[in-house]
């Protein structure tokens, strides 16, 4: 695969070189990728994704796609379809094996009834609130059940009516025997299964008990020949269980490893937050470009490569950190300044008269599509009497250290001729509406014969031959860098993360952009043509702008 980013060293990779020398799993490695089919998938899951498949990949193993579908009320088909497209996207092939926990959930079953006659499961009619009560607190042992001592012979009579749907939802679970004054609260006789009459997307209503996360999850790796089941560190104290499961069933027997979740600031990364932030329109959808999701990413224009580079970059560790989204612009910079096309188009157009150029006239100028790949070639852009430049580009009284156009300055127009402001209009109200230049012939292609120089290049377009555009410039979802620290993330929203422009010009170059394409508008960012862009009326998502902040921040860290 096509990775800049080396590949990382770090203490995962040193336990399965570490299980393949002791030929643990007779050298073998095999990885999943769990999803669970409630939202999309975010940048945090490309972190997994990445991980989990490299990994396989690097020590000619496999890696799954397994949907974790244990939990029917939260889970839907388009759900499964959007992840599928997601990892895809991501440049990772599970081939063959894309499997789902709901197809074990018969053997799951076989497997509960197992360890209810060794007396190691049982069926308990606390209720929920009840169950939590009895779980005690991290300083407090908890109690027995009263129902933690029946007969193997009624825990599979009971099991088997709950699965036959006599009983009400949520009366009655099946729960491991373990430990109730156990120190790790996960190991008091956990649930593993509940009554829950929801149909399911793929088993429909043939089941109305369900199995839990911790139950379901060690099974799968184990029918899977999973060898090393990576997960994130929330569910480090899940492990004894995890290992308590596979132990009592006898069974194939993966190792299960934590790593620290990626935080990524300015946003949040948790589906149930981004859940609330669609259902509460607070974005467009899940595929707002806005979004930390995969598909929202990939709406903005972010490419693939890019989002695995910085997957690489970050690795992986222990400890939860927050990662500078800054970091992850750094890396679609870096690739879009090689393969995206440059082209002209203004944000904020303000009409230029070039006063002795010929009304009928039009010329071609060469134009590089991008110099850090000459293979793209070139293009003719043309230029007219009347263009356009961007508002910002123009002063009537410049500031210090302004050097672009002003009354009487000199600048030049990229790809095409040196001009000077000779005069401006404004209207009524005191706005600069149009300005007047001349230009000079002798400066064609950018450069003065007499040597001398001017201190700026703008970007334009040709007012006649511009297609009208509309641009969506998008800035963080949250004004601060840790919403997700905060008693309600909503509460940090940034009211100014979408500015909409619908007066843009841009070159007629681009009336043959199909979405997704992307391009660097000079001096502006890089843009990517939306899913709502139609022939008439294109419109661009800005990807990120063309300061590279992170560049500044590493330069500044060196120094220091
Ligand atoms: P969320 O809290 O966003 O719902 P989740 O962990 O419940 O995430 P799953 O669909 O269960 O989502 O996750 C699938 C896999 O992705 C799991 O192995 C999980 O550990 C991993 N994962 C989820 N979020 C992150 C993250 N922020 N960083 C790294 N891995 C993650
Ligand atoms: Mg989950």
């Amino acid at each position: 695969m096509n990775n800049t980013v080396p590949t990382p060293t770090d203490f995962i990779r040193e336990m399965i070189r570490e299980d393949i020398r002791s030929s643990r799993y007779g050298g073998r490695v095999h990885t999943r990728f769990p999803p669970e089919p409630n939202g999309y998938l975010h940048i945090g899951h490309a972190k997994s994704i990445v991980l989990n498949f490299s990994i396989a990949e690097e020590f000619g193993g496999l890696c799954n796609l397994r949907f974790d579908d244990t939990n029917p009320t939260k889970e839907e088909a388009r759900y499964v379809e959007a992840i599928k497209e997601d990892v895809r996207w991501l440049g990772f092939d599970w081939q063959e094996r894309l499997y789902f926990a709901s197809d074990y959930f018969e053997q799951m079953y076989q497997y509960a009834i197992e360890l209810i006659k060794k007396g190691k499961a049982y069926v308990c009619d606390l209720s929920p609130e009840e169950i939590r009560r009895y779980r005690g607190t991290l300083t407090e042992p908890g109690r027995e059940s009263p129902y933690r001592n029946r007969s193997v012979q009624e825990n599979l009579e009971l099991f088997e009516r709950m699965r036959a749907g006599e009983f009400p939802d949520g009366s009655r679970t099946l729960r491991a025997k373990i430990d109730m004054r156990s120190g790790n609260i996960n190991m008091r006789d956990p649930v593993m299964y509940r009554i829950i009459r929801a149909e399911h997307h793929r088993t429909g209503k043939k089941w109305c008990i369900y199995p839990t996360y911790d139950f379901a999850h060690p099974i799968s790796d184990a029918i899977e020949g999973i060898t090393h089941s990576l997960c994130t560190l929330e569910f480090e104290d899940h492990r004894p269980l995890y290992d308590w499961f596979l132990r009592e069933l006898g069974l194939h027997h993966p190792r299960q490893i934590e790593f620290a979740r990626l935080n990524i600031s300015h946003t949040v990364l948790s589906k149930r937050k981004l859940k609330e932030l669609v259902d509460g329109g607070y974005v467009s959808g899940w595929d707002d470009p806005r979004m930390p999701t995969i598909a929202g990413m990939r709406r903005r224009g972010y490419t693939p490569k890019a989002i695995r580079d910085f997957c690489r970059r970050i690795g992986v560790s222990k400890r939860d950190n927050l990662v500078d989204v800054s970091l992850l612009e750094y890396y679609i910079r870096t690739d879009l300044n090689k393969t995206a096309m440059r082209v002209m188009g203004v944000l904020r157009p303000l009409r230029v008269v070039i006063v002795n150029y010929p009304e009928d006239r039009v010329e071609e100028m060469d134009a590089i599509n991008n110099p850090e790949d000459p293979s793209m070639g070139t293009r003719k852009v043309p230029f007219s009497r009347e263009l356009y430049i961007e508002r910002d580009d123009f002063r009537e009284e410049p500031p210090e250290k302004f050097y672009r156009l002003a009354p009487g300055r000199e600048v030049r127009l990229r790809y095409a001729y040196f001009i000077r402001c000779v005069d401006y209009v404004k209207d009524d109200d005191g706005n600069i509406v149009e300005v007047h230049c001349t230009y000079d012939p002798e400066t064609r292609g950018g450069n003065a014969p007499d040597g001398r120089k001017v201190k700026a290049t703008l970007h334009w377009v040709s007012a006649r031959h511009a297609i009208k555009a509309e641009a969506r410039l998008y800035d963080h979802l949250f004004l601060t860098p840790d919403p997700e620290a905060s008693e309600d993330f909503k509460d940090f929203i940034n009211p100014h993360s979408l500015i909409v422009l619908d007066s843009c010009m841009v070159e007629p170059s681009l009336k043959d952009a199909r979405p997704g394409d992307r391009y660097q508008f000079e001096r502006l960012g890089y843009f990517c043509v939306d899913k709502d862009s139609t022939p008439e009326r294109p419109v661009f998502n800005r990807i990120v702008t063309l300061r590279d902040t992170w560049a500044k921040i590493e330069k500044s860290q060196k120094k220091g």
